[in-house]
């Protein structure tokens, strides 16, 4: 299969990719979240064909995507507080999980009870939901196991001859996947952080939001996943990521001792650091992943930089850390799942 590359804001890219989902095909589009892999959410066969070209293990559930409300009659039930936060972050990086009907497909949930939806905010995004008016299922456009794409080149790279169309919109504003917040069982809880953080979420509820255990660690043996793509092994790059954490110069020196050891044993070492620390790792290879002021610049960079280490062949990479707050808790679950966890404290 030939798979094209249209531009997303063009109105035939639109049709075209409206039109292949009403035939059950699969098409690759941009969001302000990462790229996704999208079918017709009420087609059976178009949904499996998405686990098909993913490698996706067929446990692990899809998000559905919509761009009106309207949408969610006859799919699911409402939990208390949804309308609440719809009202406050819909359209945007939300996901909610809500209990489903039987019209939802099984192979969009993987057999659960509840299935996930969110309403995307990108304005090409919501063109084409509109076009075809059809609920569209969609994981993120990665061979499993790969960092999200957040760019159309990141698309093609894993999904070239598998899928006919990707839309490309350009860099991916968030670049990190959305909240996952679970309203169904009691306690609101986040199973997945993203743009929106637990306390704006907090704000809106007037009450406390849990954040699932496995979020900083790795689940323990007999864990049960929450939200099951936990379970899987994410985001790693063929190298070894190792997290350096402490006092800021102390960290820089442990960057640079450790890249440059490793480089003496014969290895392709580098180093993950902030813009303001650039200059003091000049001799290893630094890769910039934003400035320590702001946290959604590195969200948005962080899986275009793992990509590039394995285009480079990395065995070994040091990387700075972030306070895990705000937007920085879903960048230390990403950073630190790349890490499979492993820590230096200096
Ligand atoms: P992806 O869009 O590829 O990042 O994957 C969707 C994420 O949403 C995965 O981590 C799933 O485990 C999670 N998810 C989707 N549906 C559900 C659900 N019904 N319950 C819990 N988590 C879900
Ligand atoms: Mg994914």
């Amino acid at each position: 299969m030939q798979t094209k590359v249209m531009d997303a804001n063009s109105p035939e890219a639109i049709e075209l990719a409206a039109r292949l989902f009403s035939q059950g095909q699969l098409v690759g589009f941009p969001t302000e979240t990462v790229y996704g892999l999208g079918a017709n959410a009420l087609d059976p066969q178009a949904v499996l064909s998405i686990f098909a070209a993913k490698g996706r293990p067929a446990d692990n559930p899809l998000i559905v995507h919509i761009w009106r409300r309207e949408q969610l009659e006859g799919l699911c039930e409402i939990p208390q507080g949804a309308e609440q936060l719809m009202d406050a972050f819909w359209p945007g990086p939300l996901t909610l999980l809500f209990p489903r009907t039987e019209r939802v497909p099984k192979e969009v949930t993987a057999g659960l009870p509840t299935v996930a939806i969110r309403m995307p905010s990108m304005p090409c995004t919501r063109k084409l939901l509109q076009a075809c008016d059809l609920p569209i299922a969609a994981p993120s456009a990665n061979r499993s196991g790969r960092p999200s794409p957040t760019l159309a080149s990141h698309v093609l790279e894993d999904m070239d001859g598998r899928i006919p169309l990707i839309l490309d919109g350009g860099e991916c504003q968030v670049g990190l996947e959305s909240t996952v917040l679970d309203l169904t069982h009691g306690e609101p809880t986040i199973l997945r952080p993203g743009g929106i953080t637990k306390e704006m979420a907090e704000e809106v509820l007037g009450r406390e939001v849990a954040l699932a255990g496995s979020i900083l660690r790795p689940l323990q043996e007999g864990e049960v996943a929450l939200s099951p793509g936990m379970r899987y092994k994410h985001y790693a790059p063929q190298g070894n990521v190792t997290l350096v954490e402490g006092e800021e110069a102390a960290v820089v020196r442990a960057l640079r001792e450790n890249c440059l050891l490793d480089r003496q044993a014969g290895k392709s070492s580098c180093v993950l650091c902030f813009t303001e620390h650039m200059e003091a790792l000049a001799d290893c290879d630094p890769h910039d992943i934003g400035s320590i002021q702001d946290q959604a610049q590195v969200a948005h960079r962080l899986f275009d930089t793992l990509r590039q280490l394995d285009q480079e062949g990395r065995e070994t990479i040091y990387s700075e850390v972030v306070p895990p707050e705000g937007v920085g808790l879903a960048v230390m679950n990403r950073l630190g799942r790349a890490a499979a966890f492993r820590t230096m404290k200096v």
